[in-house]
């Protein structure tokens, strides 16, 4: 039973779970569109972060820490997608439209001419690993600015649109002190520690996967 009754029994064309959000002042429509936005940012970040890894190599600790970073973003995806649909929302339905509308830049690997490089086997990129971390750093950055956004857009009037986005945005800033830390040892020898501790299992993903938290 609905408090103010406006939704009648029985119809589905309506969500009372909308309605509410609404009803505190949510523009809900253009919040689908933010989280569709911010969906495709670490979808596409995910992808990305495949290819930044690799170009890591020799640097099995960096790779290491790329390797969370990028399955996390992998479980921030799948997190938020779900509260597209309840929202009303749904993925675009071509690939290249979702992309192409992702919330933050695409994180080229460096010296690929943003990405319209092509390779044959055999043949190598010229690349540091500083300007890989740097990559990594940006795409951070972008991302808890997104989430905070969608935190502000949702506090106190959405509480399970925040709680996810607040979940997320606790891995994002961990990722960025993350890579503060190797970017300032590695480019300008500077310690600049992140308060790191290893993830259980690679992307473990306390916060968005509601796993314990560093000490079981
Ligand atoms: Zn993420
Ligand atoms: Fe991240």
């Amino acid at each position: 039973m609905v408090q103010d009754g406006r939704v009648p029994a029985g119809d589905v064309s309506r969500r009372v779970g909308v309605e509410v959000i609404e009803a505190r002042g949510v523009d809900s429509k253009l919040l689908v569109e933010k989280l569709i936005d911010a969906a495709g940012a670490e979808f596409t970040t995910y992808y990305y972060y495949t290819i930044l890894r690799m170009y890591l190599a020799g640097h099995e600790d960096y790779k290491e820490i790329c390797e969370d970073a990028r399955l996390e973003d992998r479980a921030h995806f799948e997190l938020i997608t779900p509260r597209i649909y309840e929202l009303g929302g749904s993925l675009p339905f071509d690939i290249r439209t979702f992309a192409d509308r992702a919330g933050c830049p695409d994180a080229y690997l460096p010296n690929t001419n943003n990405g319209k490089l092509t390779i044959k086997p055999g043949e190598a990129v010229e690349v540091k690993p500083a300007q890989i971390l740097e990559v990594l750093l940006e795409a951070e950055r972008c991302a808890i600015r997104t989430w905070s956004e969608i935190c502000d857009l949702t506090f106190g009037k959405d509480p399970r649109t925040y709680d996810l986005a607040a979940r997320i945005l606790n891995e994002e800033v961990e990722h960025e002190a993350w890579f503060i830390e190797l970017l300032s040892k590695e480019r300008d020898g500077v310690v600049r520690p992140s308060g790191h501790f290893r993830r259980g299992e690679p992307g473990e993903a306390p916060y968005s996967k509601n796993r314990g938290f560093y000490n079981p």
